[in-house]
């Protein structure tokens, strides 16, 4: 066969154009390539000018190093790079580039020129037109570089559909820069978004002092710095309060040796980390950089660079958790600091003790038969539930000296009431404090199960209660046949479709416990841990229970004394509280 070959190697500008499709795949990305160059430059400066979203323009000069004139066309040949020789050279990359794609891809797409000097007034330049050089020559120009990109993506349709508003793609480049500007603080960084300076990050500025042009004041004032070395590994950056937790994880910025990445593994550490303290849907906010040795980890998975692989992912999973945690447990345990704070003999000297309290009563309905039956005094011990099945164990707790008060050494923290019958509010002496009820007794309830088995404390039922079961529930039961026995149940599966209850754990009335099984078969909960919220939730005194004096101090009491106080076991706030400061802030007076 003689005429053409049927296969042809693509002509330059296309096999750039192709390329481009996967670097670069809007304006932000563009922006993101040559900001890299110019700190892989070691440039101090960086000015950045962008008009519609970047489309019309992109514009940054910088103060690096500089291209030599002969290496122009280099630079904008593809697979041409200063940064690496070999593929050992990624396992001790330090530069953000590597692959020498970016520039070529950028230029076959776009109307470029790059102009670049070594040395001061000595440059050269050369234009490129949708991949075809198009001028080249010498200029002045001070040392440094200069990119300006026009038309961007003028040349290829396809792509210019899948661009948003200029207003979006503006805020994306923005982000980029923000995001780049926040790991390298000792570069001053200048953008400018059509004829509105955006962002001046000034040389040597701390991480918070760079992010006050974004996040809102209270969310950096209540903010923490992580630092936490471990090896050759290290965590640091900074993560906020779990109170000012969002719904939206567009405040979570995570660096991997300085470059910002996407990264499931270090995400759901995060995550993890504030389990608990935040609810299921909300996100914290958190810069964490973690720098490790290059070769744990993989940054060549994809062109654009953001997605990283570690060599070990649970190793890396278990730091990030270890570093927010520990900064988390440090920092966020106000009302303890506060108690500290007022009264530092408090601390040494407990006047409770911290033993958990064996008191089978701990349902509103046995509660009140208990109270009319061996009133008051004590009455409200029951909050502090501890399920120890000896009898003996149980230490009563010491009467307040006046009702209203908790006990002598904290004569500042007092009880004020109660309000809708479901917060109880306190005076700190400094601060106000409001307690959900609910949330607070929870909390108690659920830490005394945990730390004690309720399977040895049965309350037997006189009449058996019964439970219609679906089909599906009876195998459900069968699987957690083992688990409602070791909290105190005592079965029998009449037919398979009649459940029996002859016993239950002490803390949970018979309509609590139906309820609980119910919601059990439902397949409401799935961990151990999902089974003692559960069982916390239905035994815990309600909103809208109204509590005597005695009873609310108890309960505080008992909740005062727990490590993991702040958040009920769902994970919603328990306490909510303002100090002097917050107080002045909200009435004006500051
Ligand atoms: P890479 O960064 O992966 O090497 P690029 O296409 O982004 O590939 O850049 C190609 C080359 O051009 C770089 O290796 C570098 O030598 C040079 N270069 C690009 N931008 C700059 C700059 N701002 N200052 C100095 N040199 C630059
Ligand atoms: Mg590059």
């Amino acid at each position: 066969m003689n005429g053409e070959p049927t296969i042809q190697l693509l002509p330059e500008e296309l096999q750039n154009q192709i390329a481009a499709g996967e670097v670069i795949e809007r304006p932000s990305s563009v922006l993101k390539e040559l900001l890299e160059n110019a700190l892989d430059a070691a440039a101090t400066r960086v000015a950045v000018h962008i008009r519609d979203g970047g489309q019309s323009l992109i514009h940054i000069s910088d103060n690096g190093q500089g291209i030599a004139e002969e290496e122009l066309i280099l630079a904008v040949t593809r697979h041409a790079t200063s940064k690496i020789r070999a593929v050992a050279d990624l396992q001790t990359l330090s530069s953000f580039g590597f692959r020498g794609e970016a520039l070529a891809s950028i230029a076959s797409v776009s109307r470029f020129r790059l102009a670049s000097a070594q040395r001061e007034g000595q440059g050269a330049f050369v234009e490129v037109h949708h991949g075809k050089i198009s001028d080249q020559g010498c200029l002045a120009l001070p040392r440094g570089t200069e990119i300006e990109i026009r038309d961007l993506f003028a040349s290829v349709p396809a792509r210019l559909k899948f661009l948003k508003q200029p207003a979006t793609e503006s805020r994306k480049c923005a982000e980029i820069l923000l995001r780049i500007a926040l790991a390298n603080k000792l570069v001053d960084f200048s953008f400018q978004q059509g004829d509105r300076e955006l962002y001046r990050f000034l040389p040597g500025q701390t991480l918070r002092q760079r992010l006050t042009a974004v996040w809102p004041e209270h969310i950096l004032e209540t903010a923490k710095d992580v630092s936490h070395p471990d090896g050759g590994f290290q965590v640091t950056g900074l993560v906020g309060a779990p109170s000012t937790a969002q719904a939206r994880p567009d405040r979570i910025y995570l660096y991997v040796n300085n470059r910002p990445v996407q990264n499931k593994t270090m995400l759901s550490a995060l995550r993890e980390a504030y389990r608990g303290r935040i609810l299921g849907k909300e996100y914290p906010q958190a810069v964490l950089f973690l720098s490790l040795p290059p070769a744990e980890v993989d940054v060549n998975v994809h062109p654009a660079k953001s997605e990283v692989r570690f060599q070990d992912d649970g190793h890396i999973f278990r730091l990030i958790r270890r570093a927010v945690l520990h900064c988390l447990e440090e920092n966020h345990a106000p009302l303890e600091g506060r108690t500290q704070e007022l009264s530092p003999e408090a601390s040494r000297t407990p006047t409770l003790s911290t033993t958990p309290i064996a008191l089978p009563l701990s349902t509103r309905e046995t509660y009140r038969e208990y109270t009319i039956e061996a009133p008051p005094k004590f009455s409200g011990t029951k909050f502090a539930a501890g399920l120890c099945p000896d009898p003996e164990d149980r230490l009563p707790l010491r009467a307040p000296q006046t009702p209203e008060t908790l006990p002598s050494t904290e004569p500042r923290f007092t009880y004020l009431g109660q309000i809708a019958k479901t917060y109880l509010v306190l005076s700190t002496g400094t601060g106000l404090v409001l307690i959900d009820q609910h949330a607070a007794h929870e909390r108690v309830l659920f830490n005394s199960i945990r730390t004690h088995s309720t399977k040895n404390s049965k309350q037997p039922l006189v009449m058996p209660l019964a439970l219609t079961l679906h089909p599906a529930q009876a195998t459900e039961v069968q699987d957690l046949w083992p688990r409602l026995l070791a909290l105190g149940f005592t079965l029998e599966l009449e037919t398979p479709h009649r459940l029996l209850v002859h016993a239950i754990p002490p803390l949970l009335s018979a309509a609590a416990s139906k309820e609980f099984l119910e919601d059990i078969l439902s397949a409401k909960a799935r961990t151990i841990e999902d089974f003692w919220a559960l069982m916390a939730c239905k035994a815990a005194i309600k909103a809208g229970d109204e509590l005597a004096t005695d009873e609310a101090l108890s309960l505080i009491e008992a909740w005062r004394q727990l490590p993991d106080r702040q958040y009920c076991p769902h994970g919603r706030p328990v306490m909510i509280s303002w100090d002097v400061k917050e107080l002045e802030k909200l009435f004006k007076r500051r």
